[in-house]
């Protein structure tokens, strides 16, 4: 981790003090809406190029359903069905992350038919079913973004934990289907971003571009550098690229969604890991009324109970020094 991303990071592990405590529950809350709503927008338009998004839709940026997966409007898909899925398994255990209760809640949700499910994550649950070891072997193959689009309960849960307890928690979770040095790199800027804005004095988005910036200059694959990333897929380099630029253009939450989903491609999941960070940034105050009305309620009614909950369960603003995994 780059010196200066230390000293920001460092002061995201700093105790919440009681006045700002409710500041803090509300970009939580907000985090866990903005991303559902990332997804939801996202989901319409994933799998088209950016001119196939243009012909139709000019631009897209209303959440109005469709798509590849015929959702109705405010109906998420896998990623934000999968961070509830986990963040009900952290919640289960006093917000602890532990990798068997991960990969049972996985491989739950997997039971129950869900709308659309990525090939490395359905490998990852099976091997899990066949074997009972909750992580798969390491393999660049693993690359994809999906321990990435789920990863947000543990960003929660463990705000305010030392960052090796963070980086262990998150990689429980991945591994039980995606296992590779580039997506663990990806996965653990993405939390540091999310944990920095939560804790932020207040929002600001070009600081946050410049962490992305400074965390990705090891790792030339998720460098927002470079020409402007279209139609990103689910390799963690193209979506992590995508989710980095827009972060860095974002005038608010708004432009920067509409930014990233209009790019098409993986949009669901790249929608979903920049409305995280916007929403951990932002705080619910910057959710544009016209989407919260459209997300689907009870989805909209889990996220914000498990925001809540599982914030309060953070070393940060519990004071509590407890371990965040096992
Ligand atoms: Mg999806």
């Amino acid at each position: 981790m780059p010196a200066d991303w230390q000293a920001a990071f460092d002061a995201a592990r700093a105790p919440c003090p009681p006045d700002r405590l409710e500041i803090l529950k509300d970009r939580a809350v907000a985090a866990f809406l903005g991303l559902a709503i990332g997804d939801a927008l996202g989901a319409t338009v994933e799998f088209l190029t950016p001119r196939e998004v243009r012909a139709q839709y000019g631009t897209h940026k209303d959440i109005v359903g469709g798509g590849w997966l015929h959702l109705k409007p405010g109906r998420v898909t896998d990623d934000t069905d999968m961070s509830l899925a986990l963040g009900r398994a952290i919640l289960d255990r006093g917000g602890r992350i532990e990798a068997r209760a991960a990969a049972e809640a996985f491989s739950a949700w997997m039971s129950r038919k869900p709308v659309d499910i990525g090939h490395t994550v359905r490998r990852g649950i099976s091997a899990y079913r066949r074997s009972g070891v909750p992580f798969v072997p390491d393999n660049p193959m693993n690359a994809g973004n999906g321990g990435i689009m789920r990863v947000l309960p543990v960003a929660l849960a463990t705000l305010g934990a030392p960052w090796a307890e963070v980086v262990r928690a998150a990689r429980l979770q991945a591994h039980v289907t995606h296992t590779c040095e580039l997506a663990d790199a990806g996965m653990e800027i993405a939390v540091a971003l999310v944990q920095t804005a939560l804790a932020a004095p207040e929002a600001d988005l070009a600081a946050l571009a410049v962490l992305a910036e400074r965390a990705t200059a090891a790792w030339p694959d998720l460098s927002p550098a470079g020409k402007p990333e279209a139609g990103p897929t689910a390799f963690v380099g193209h979506t992590l690229r995508a989710v980095f630029q827009a972060l860095g253009a974002a005038a608010n939450l708004e432009t920067g969604l509409l930014d990233v989903v209009n790019r098409g491609g993986d949009a669901d999941t790249t929608g979903a890991i920049l409305g995280m960070i916007l929403g951990a940034a932002c705080g619910t105050a910057a959710l544009p009324k016209r989407w919260t009305k459209k997300l689907d309620p009870a989805t909209a009614r889990a996220c914000t109970d498990q925001a809540s909950a599982l914030i309060a369960f953070s070393p940060a603003a519990s004071g509590l020094d407890r371990p965040v995994t096992g």
